[in-house]
C-alpha cells in the first residue's frame, strides 16, 4: 500500500505526516511518498523525510499508484488528477461549507473521508483532529491576548510598587476552553470561566479558576450529548446575558471559544456591554471562522471598538505548524492503524463500523454520508 502525504496549499503551514509517522506506517508494511516541500512550513525538511524512509516527488509521483493520500485540507480537485480510483483521501475536509468540492471527489471516485467528523467516542479520542487541534488553539489565544495586552498579567511586587494580576475571562469550555484557562493560569492570571454544560463547572474548578454560571435558568445537564452543546432558549440566554453585563466589565481579557454543531456560534457578548469594558482590554475570539461569539468580530483580523482590542482568531493551530502537525499526524497514523489489515496490508473500513459510517463522504462515485445527502 502506498501512502501520499500532500504538500498543502492556501497558506498552510501543517504537514499531514512527521518523520515519526512516516516510520510507523512503513512498520505496518506501507510505502510512503512525500511531495516535495510538504513539511516547509512545519520545519520539517525534505531530508528529515528522506532520513525516516520516505520517497520524494512532485505531485504527480506521489499520486500514482497511491491508495491512501493524506491532507490537512481538502486539495482542490483538479490537483489530484492521476489518482487513482478508489483511493482513500483523508484528512480535515470541512464537508458541509464544501459541498461542491466533496461532489467532486466523489465524481473522480475517490473515497473521502472527513476527520472532522470522529465521532466523540473513546476509541476515536486519539484520533480527533478537532480535539489536537482545539487544544493548541486554545493556548495560543492566551498567548496573542498576553501579545496584545498593554500591561502584564501576573502580580508583580516590585520596588516600584504593584502590579495587580490581569482578569482573564474564558467564554465555552471544551478542549480550546479548558487549555486557555489552564495557559492563563500559568501566566498568573486571575482566572473565570462560562459555559452552558453543568459537567464544566467541576473542570474549571479543577484548574483553579472560578465558574460563573446561570443559576435561575437551567442549562445543560451533565457534558450534554457527545460533549456539543445545543442552542440556548430565549429565557437562558437573556439570564446569560445579563450575567456576562455584570462579570465583563470588571475584566482586562475575555477569551470566547462557544460553537454549536451546524449551527452559527452563539452571540455571548455586544458592542453595549464591550463599552463597558475599560480601554486597553482584549477579546480573543476564537469562534469568529463560525461567525463569532463577539458582536464586531472580523474574522482574521484585529479591530478595536471602544478603546478595547478584538482578535477574530482564525484557525491559530496554524501558527504552531510543528506541535500541530505532529498531532495531526499522530491522529491520522491511529485512525489508520486502527483499520489496518496486515494481510492486505491496507486498510479495510467495514460498513458497519461506527466511525466508519460517520467519516465516510464519498464511496463509489457517490456521495453517502447522511449528513450530506440529508442536507
Ligand atoms: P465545542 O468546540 O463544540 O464548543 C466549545 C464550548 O462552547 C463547549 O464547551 C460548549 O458547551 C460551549 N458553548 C456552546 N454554547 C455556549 C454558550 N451559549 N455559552 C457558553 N458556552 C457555550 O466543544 P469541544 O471543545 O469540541 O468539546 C466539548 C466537550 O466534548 C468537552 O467536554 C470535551 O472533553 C468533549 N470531547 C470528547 C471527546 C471524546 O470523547 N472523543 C473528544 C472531543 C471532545
Amino acid at each position: 500500500m502506498k501512502i501520499a502525504v500532500l504538500k498543502e496549499g492556501d497558506g498552510e503551514t501543517r504537514c499531514a505526516a512527521i518523520p515519526e509517522t512516516v516510520k510507523k506506517f512503513i512498520a505496518l508494511g506501507a510505502d510512503i511518498a512525500v511531495e516535495r516541500g510538504a513539511g516547509d512550513g512545519a520545519s520539517i525538511s525534505d531530508a528529515d523525510f528522506e532520513a525516516a524512509g520516505a520517497k520524494l516527488g512532485s505531485r504527480a509521483d506521489v499520486l500514482k499508484s497511491a491508495g491512501i493520500i493524506l491532507s490537512i485540507n481538502g486539495p482542490d480537485p483538479e490537483s489530484l488528477k492521476g489518482a487513482d480510483k478508489r483511493a482513500l483521501l483523508i484528512g480535515g475536509l470541512d464537508p458541509l461549507r464544501r459541498r461542491e468540492t466533496i461532489d467532486a471527489y466523489a465524481g473522480a471516485g475517490l473515497e473521502a473521508l472527513a476527520m472532522e467528523w470522529m465521532p466523540r467516542i473513546t476509541r476515536a479520542q486519539s484520533m480527533d483532529i478537532l480535539s489536537s487541534q482545539s487544544n493548541l488553539a486554545g493556548y495560543k489565544a492566551v498567548i496573542e491576548a498576553a501579545a496584545a495586552y498593554g500591561r502584564a498579567f501576573p502580580m508583580m511586587m516590585t520596588a516600584a510598587g504593584t502590579i495587580s494580576p490581569a482578569k482573564v475571562f474564558v467564554m465555552g469550555v471544551g478542549v480550546a476552553g479548558l487549555q486557555a484557562i489552564a495557559t492563563a493560569k500559568r501566566l498568573g492570571a486571575q482566572v473565570s470561566a462560562t459555559d452552558v454544560r453543568s459537567a464544566t463547572k467541576e473542570q474549571i474548578m479543577s484548574l483553579g479558576a472560578k465558574p460563573i454560571f446561570v443559576e435561575n435558568v437551567a442549562g445543560i445537564e451533565g457534558e450534554g450529548a457527545g460533549g456539543y452543546a445545543t442552542e440556548m432558549s430565549p429565557e437562558y440566554q437573556k439570564a446569560q446575558a445579563e450575567l456576562v453585563s455584570s462579570h465583563i466589565a470588571k475584566q482586562d481579557i475575555v477569551v470566547t471559544t462557544a460553537l454549536i454543531p451546524g449551527r452559527p456560534a452563539p452571540r455571548l457578548i455586544t458592542d453595549a456591554q464591550i463599552a463597558t469594558m475599560r480601554p486597553g482590554s482584549v477579546i480573543v475570539d476564537l469562534a469568529a471562522e463560525a461567525g463569532g461569539n463577539v458582536e464586531g468580530t472580523v474574522s482574521g483580523e484585529r479591530v478595536e471598538k471602544h478603546g478595547v482590542t478584538i482578535i477574530g482568531a482564525a484557525n491559530l493551530a496554524r501558527s504552531l505548524a510543528a506541535d500541530a502537525s505532529a498531532l495531526f499526524a499522530r491522529n491520522l497514523y491511529s485512525f489508520l492503524s486502527a483499520f489496518w489489515d496486515k494481510d492486505k496490508s491496507g486498510v479495510a473500513l467495514p460498513d458497519g463500523d461506527e466511525i466508519v459510517k460517520a467519516i465516510r463522504l464519498t464511496q463509489g462515485g457517490k456521495v453517502v454520508n447522511e449528513r450530506l445527502t440529508a442536507a
